[in-house]
């Protein structure tokens, strides 16, 4: 397949382009110097800009937990369907859609990459099934580290290297690409029906604090070599107050970084941002944070940007949904996952009249306006937990329109409208920073090297969107901005075009991208011999599965694309 997209806006922060005219040449699903253009499929892109396909860094799309949302809100499907088209398939739901309305949804966006960012390990098996069951994008998952019982046991008696070892196998093991941490020692302690109170209060039975996981954990990401750091939600989350864990958390940190790069993304930030000590005397914690972030190079974080609908909330983090189900008197599911983690889901309305909700909306945006460097905040809604991803061409009106965002002030609660910053920052975005916030500087975050540019050999993943800079005044035209993110004119994907003006044309399987530790094999060859021993041995003692079924082979995947690392620890026998 040839393309040619010829004369568009482009905007490809990676590559220091920025709204240049310019032609972008496609061939055998890569970026390409030229392409021969009688041979070519021609786009006129005169109008419009063109960017690299959308990348979302953290989008709960797929597993158990996803499942358990779908299953626990029937209501949630009623009111919003994909109809079968003769290249589609026929979907259901709003803030939990269906696999396949999910990819569709997505790529109408443009968006062409994304991560699931929360898989119990053991759960992996259902987690991949759902990620290969959902097309047009390609995806990679995140297993959760936190609280699995080794990483606590090898922690405390600070070993490290050992640490490394059991993680470069889990990951390789489950197929995931980042290590995330929820609550770290929290979620085990929900087990035991109580909470940690700050990075410093021990763990039930583990003798560890959440700051020896963040720390110990920190370490053994930078041992294993992995693409992206840490992805850290972070303890206190939803707490009145726990903007200064989240200062805490960062701060824990520090020493690590080399280089001044990042060694740390707090994710979903707006939740962890919250000042006051009671619901009534909240207040948006957001200018501290920002300022952490704007004098610290060392950490990236994304918005976990509210919006005002009915949606779905699903975490990990076990304690928090039960404070949710008690808030808001919803009905809620628990889920034990064995050794590993924890699980809580509950129906959500945010209200534009309620002042802790309309807080919570003003303060993702604070966040994302108060941080100076585009390329260390993105925009997520934690999907669909603060709102569903198909809102996001909304936040994007708001990050470029200071008249968008003065609209929706006039409508939120008063008490929350007087106590917000929003109203003294005039700052708007232009085309450039949206393509960093929402695909540039996610993909650099991620260390995907092919991903969020257009550079040649980049994977041929692009959107053009109807919408002339030249001729369009963002701040002032805000709907047009919203209306054109809402469907591409083109969504192209590994170099062939998928969507047109809104409609799915093509429906293609994404790769499932993940670390290659170099361990995945149960077999002593391909691994560090103890460290099989001792895991064989532990099998028997801690899950309800044989090791053997624990473990996703490659072939398992539908569409395997692994990403070597080199791990600075010995990971096979000599
Ligand atoms: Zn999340």
């Amino acid at each position: 397949m040839v393309l040619l997209i010829k004369n568009g806006f482009v905007y490809d922060p990676l590559n220091g382009v920025k709204g240049d005219r310019m032609d972008v040449a496609i061939e055998n699903g890569k970026i390409v110097e030229k392409v021969n253009e009688e041979k070519a499929e021609v786009i006129d892109a005169s109008d419009m800009v063109v960017m690299p396909g959308g990348v979302d860094i953290h989008t709960h799309i797929a597993g158990s937990e996803v499942n358990a949302g779908r299953l626990l809100r029937p209501e949630d499907h009623y009111n919003d369907t994909e109809t079968k088209t003769a290249t589609t398939r026929s979907g259901v739901g709003h803030s939990v859609p269906s696999t396949f309305t999910t990819g569709y949804r997505y790529s109408r966006m443009g968006y062409t990459t994304i991560c699931n960012p929360s898989m119990p390990p053991l759960e992996a098996r259902h987690t991949h099934e759902e990620l290969d069951d959902t097309p047009m994008v390609d995806k990679t998952t995140f297993p959760l580290l936190g609280d699995w019982w080794f990483v606590l046991e090898l922690l405390h008696k600070d070993q490290i290297k050992e640490c490394a070892s059991y993680v470069a196998w889990l990951i390789a093991a489950t197929k995931g690409y980042a290590i995330k941490i929820v609550n770290p020692g929290g979620v085990e302690s929900w087990g035991f029906g109580r909470n940690v109170k700050n990075l410093d209060d021990p763990v039930p039975n583990f003798g560890i604090t959440p700051r020896d996981i963040i720390r110990g954990l920190c370490k053994v990401n930078q041992i294993l070599n992995l693409p992206h750091t840490i992805h850290v939600h972070t303890n206190r989350l939803g707490q009145p107050g726990n903007y200064l864990t989240a200062i805490e958390t960062m701060k824990c940190v520090e020493d690590l970084a080399t280089d001044n790069q990042p060694v740390i993304h707090i994710t979903h930030c707006q939740f962890s941002a919250f000042k006051g000590d009671s619901w009534g005397t909240l207040r948006s914690g957001a200018e501290e944070i920002a300022k952490y972030v704007n004098s610290h190079s060392h950490v990236t974080i994304d918005m976990g940007q509210v919006v005002f609908t009915d949606t779905t909330t699903m975490t990990a983090d076990g304690p928090w949904q039960y404070t949710l189900h008690e808030l808001s008197g919803n009905k809620w599911v628990n889920h034990d996952v064995e050794t590993e983690t924890a699980a809580g889901i509950v129906p959500f309305t945010y209200r534009r009249r309620n002042f802790v909700h309309a807080t919570m909306w003003t303060i993702g945006l604070e966040l994302a306006l108060l941080v100076e460097d585009p390329w260390r905040v993105y925009l997520t809604t934690d999907h669909p937990n603060a709102a569903p991803f198909t809102t996001y061409p909304k936040i994007v009106s708001w990050l470029m329109s200071s008249r968008a965002r003065e609209k929706m002030l006039g409508k939120i609660n008063k008490k929350a409208r007087k106590r917000s910053l929003l109203q003294g920052i005039d700052r708007e975005y232009d085309l450039y920073d949206v393509a960093v916030v929402t695909r540039a500087g996610q993909a650099k975050a991620l260390g995907m090297k092919n991903k969020g540019h257009l550079g040649l050999d980049a994977d041929a993943d692009i959107a053009v969107y109807d919408l002339n800079p030249k001729m369009t005044d963002c701040s002032r035209d805000y709907w047009t901005v919203r209306g054109a993110f809402e469907k591409t004119a083109y969504t192209i994907k590994g170099g062939e075009v998928v969507a047109k003006n809104g409609v799915i044309t093509k429906s293609v399987m994404g790769k499932t991208m993940w670390a290659d530790t170099g361990v995945s094999s149960c077999t002593e060859d391909a691994f560090c011999p103890e460290v099989l021993r001792d895991l064989k041995k532990r099998f028997r003692e801690y899950w309800t599965v044989e090791m053997e079924n624990y473990v996703i082979p490659e072939n398992y995947l539908k569409s395997s694309a692994p990403i070597r690392v080199k791990p600075e620890v010995q990971t096979k026998s000599p």
